[in-house]
């Protein structure tokens, strides 16, 4: 019986999750199940794949393993932008082939309605998801050049936006730090542990919806017509078998070498003071992707959890999937430099939280999506754009195992090429933090 190698592990306390109210967790596997559908992973993916097969097959019965609680790992650790447009982390300003944004845009749109009608069926807290739009700061000439080039590819694609300049920018975040931005209207903002927590309570809500927490799947293997996967307390024979782990598929033995993890990391400031946030000035709530793809992403929340300020910056390659502990504190380092930059007025704001967080990219920015063997299913590696990108791979997933033929939720979804394979080593890490190094110092003050 294959075993899994590896489990997920990521550095720090999300803040995102630990601003929330406490939450009572799903039990762990303690016995021997059948369902006609598994889905492992309760990240974007996962919970999309289970809310697709239950809107697909309502008698079906579905189960959810999640190695750890619901919103630990990197679904409730990103910053929250479910991007609508085009996004290609590896260009200068996010801009892609323009045949192919124009399906990627559908494509994204479409599962951020699917996020958008969960929200609205399932009543989610309204800070758990807004279609606010985003703002591509820039900070310096660089930042305002990306934006430029941004804003021309826009024009060709007859998307809308429109330019703020450094004024504008300074009565949004109340920090003269930026030079300009660009706002487009149709990107949902959400926090992302909130989110990921309402869709995975809401589900399991449903009668022939379960989900068991706290338990990484250990082996996996094929019994006459169905999956036998086990973990260490249980085991679930599945007619179908949905494996929605992001990068960490490399374990279960499939897409090996394929798969490029990197490391984001982000921090949150305690809530502030009254007297703080009228220093601060700015408005209650806004969102900063940054114009050059490296640079800092920014967020100002004020929800439950009050004002705070969240900063991500940084990224690191590891070929292992697993980061040397200290690794933090460095970057604790740098996200105070580039917060401190920002928001002078702030500088006695410490930061309660910092924590990292795995992406999972393919050099030719494809997702690890299909049928693996048959009746196991892969929705994973979304290459930067898990909020959108996870929805999507757990849609088709979930329609591919089904084997309906109802018209598909993203109709433009376009045949996969394989993720090509990886570099050898040592060339393949040496190269890879190389051009992270090089474009974190082109960067400048984007970072
Ligand atoms: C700091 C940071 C900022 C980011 N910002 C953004 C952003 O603004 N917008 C955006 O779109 N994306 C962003 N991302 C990326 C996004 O978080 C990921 O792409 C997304 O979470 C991927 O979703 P997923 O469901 O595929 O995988 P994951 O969220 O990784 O979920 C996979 C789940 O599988 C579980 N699992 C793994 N192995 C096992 C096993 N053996 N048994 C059972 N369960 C298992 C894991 O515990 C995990 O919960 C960011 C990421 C980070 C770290």
């Amino acid at each position: 019986m294959p075993r899994v190698a590896l489990k997920p592990a990521d550095l720090g306390i999300s803040g995102w999750s630990a601003v929330l109210p406490a939450r009572q967790a799903q039990a762990a596997l303690e016995q021997d199940l059948e369902c006609d559908y598994l889905v492992v992973g309760a990240g974007f993916a996962g919970l999309s794949a289970a809310r697709r097969l239950r809107q697909l097959e309502p008698r079906a019965s579905v189960v959810l393993l999640e190695a750890r609680v619901v919103a630990a790992g990197p679904a409730g650790r990103n910053s929250g932008f479910m991007i609508d447009l085009p996004h290609a982390l590896a260009s200068g300003s996010y801009a892609g082939d323009s045949s192919q944004d124009l399906r990627n845009i559908r494509m994204n749109r479409a599962a951020i309605d699917f996020a958008a009608n969960a929200v609205a069926e399932f009543g989610f807290a309204d800070e758990a998801f807004e279609a606010s739009g985003k703002i591509n700061a820039a900070a310096g000439r660089l930042g305002n050049e990306h934006n430029q080039s941004y804003a021309r590819h826009l024009e060709a694609l007859d998307e809308p936006f429109e330019f703020l300049d450094a004024s504008a920018m300074r009565d949004i975040c109340g920090s003269d730090y930026y030079l300009g931005g660009l706002r487009t209207p149709g990107t949902a903002v959400i926090q992302p542990a909130l989110y990921v927590r309402s869709l995975a309570d809401a589900l399991t809500a449903q009668a022939g919806c379960r989900l068991f927490e706290n338990s990484p799947v250990q082996e996996f293997s094929r019994q006459g017509d169905a999956w036998m996967v086990r973990t260490e307390t249980g085991s679930v024979r599945a007619q179908r078998v949905l494996l929605a782990v992001n990068g960490l598929i490399e374990s279960f033995g499939y897409y090996r070498r394929r798969l490029m993890h990197i490391n984001l990391y982000a921090s949150m400031t305690r809530e502030l003071t009254a007297v703080e946030v009228a220093a601060l000035g700015g408005v209650e709530r806004w969102g900063f992707t940054p114009s050059d793809p490296i640079g800092s992403t920014v967020r100002r929340i004020d929800g439950s959890a009050g004002p705070r300020l969240i900063i991500r910056n940084r990224c690191t390659y590891e070929a292992s999937l697993s980061l040397p502990e200290d690794r933090l504190r460095q970057i604790a380092r740098d996200h105070r430099r580039t917060f401190d930059a920002r928001f002078p007025m702030l500088r006695s704001v410490a930061m309660e939280y910092c924590w990292s967080g795995r992406l999972c990219l393919s050099r030719n920015d494809v997702w690890a999506l299909g049928e693996l063997e048959p009746g196991l299913f892969s929705a994973c590696c979304q290459n930067g754009l898990g909020t959108t990108r996870g929805t999507i791979a757990g849609i088709i997933a979930a329609e591919m195992a089904s084997g309906r033929s109802e018209p598909s939720l993203i109709p433009d979804f376009p045949p996969q090429a394989q993720p090509q394979c990886l570099f050898p080593e040592p060339f393949m890490t040496l190269g890879a933090r190389s051009l992270i190094k090089l474009k974190e110092w082109r960067a400048g003050r984007e970072l």
